[in-house]
């Protein structure tokens, strides 16, 4: 299907799903142009850049891209750019400041899952149900358990804050492309975080209401990528600093595309034009 259609336009991150093999499946997305990547695995692939970055929001050509695609007043305007996001427990709605009201009820409260993952090592994270498993898969992980579901966005901070004193949030991106990561049993770094921070979750649970932060009973999940071979060595491409990147495509992680010349984070570029062969 995607032959037929011209491999040009703008970067969207790439949409990951998750086969029932248990396999993600990677589609590349420029402008209106689809690519099954899973199908390209050993072959040539080669992403062109044009110099265009157009923002993911408005449309509007920006020299620069902020916050991941967006031009400059966009990114200073829009509340999935503002820092609360990324760090939920700093939201500033009840004091009136939220960039867009309406937005932030829509999103920030509803119920949010906290849950472990195991992209680089053991580490917590937060997100909305309707993202799962894709920030999952967004962020490699080949393992994950939903472990806590709470009221809202900011709660859901809270309770991340409490388990950052015990596990990292962050994935350490080169190990993850390595893929030198060892499984973990997730359920039983469940039972023992849980029992490490039960008095921590009490205390949130007194603030915001008993009901408010509840233990899912869940399945652990695995993810198997599309890798022919794992690069030993993470050399990282960038369109800003060269325009054509490519080479044999070898594998398939997260956002990240590996060459054999070296890998390219796709999400760092969204909302910039360009050309595919
Ligand atoms: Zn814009």
């Amino acid at each position: 299907m995607d032959e037929l259609i011209a491999r040009q336009g703008n970067l969207s991150k790439m949409a990951i799903a998750m086969g029932d093999d248990g396999l993600a499946r990677y589609t590349l997305r420029a402008g209106e142009s689809r690519l099954d990547l899973n199908a390209r695995l050993g072959q040539t692939l080669r992403l062109s850049h044009s110099g265009a970055i157009a923002c993911t929001h408005c449309g509007r050509a920006t020299r620069k891209s902020f916050g991941q695609g967006h031009c400059y007043p966009c990114f200073k305007r829009l509340a999935q750019c503002d820092t609360c996001i990324v760090k939920p427990e700093t939201c500033h709605y009840f004091a009136g400041t939220c960039r867009e009201p309406e937005w932030g009820e829509r999103h920030c409260f509803q119920p949010h899952v906290v849950y472990l993952a195991n992209s680089s090592g053991l580490k917590v994270g937060i997100t909305r149900h309707t993202q799962l498993p894709t920030r999952w898969l967004d962020q490699g992980a080949i393992q994950a358990l939903p472990i806590l579901e709470v009221e809202t966005r900011q709660q859901s901070g809270f309770v991340e804050m409490l388990f950052k004193g015990q596990v990292a949030d962050r994935t350490n991106w080169r190990a993850m492309l390595k893929g030198e990561v060892a499984e973990i049993d997730l359920c039983a770094e469940r039972d023992r975080l849980l029992a490490t921070l039960a008095d921590g979750l009490a205390d949130l649970r007194a603030r915001f209401g008993e009901n408010t932060i509840r233990t899912l009973d869940a399945e652990p999940l695995a993810i198997d990528y599309p890798i022919l071979e794992a690069p030993t060595k993470v050399v990282s491409h960038n369109f800003d600093k060269t325009p054509s990147v490519g080479g044999t495509l070898m594998g398939l992680k997260g956002q990240y595309l590996m060459f054999n010349t070296g890998v390219i984070n796709l999400r760092k570029f969204t909302g910039y034009e360009i050309s595919v062969e």
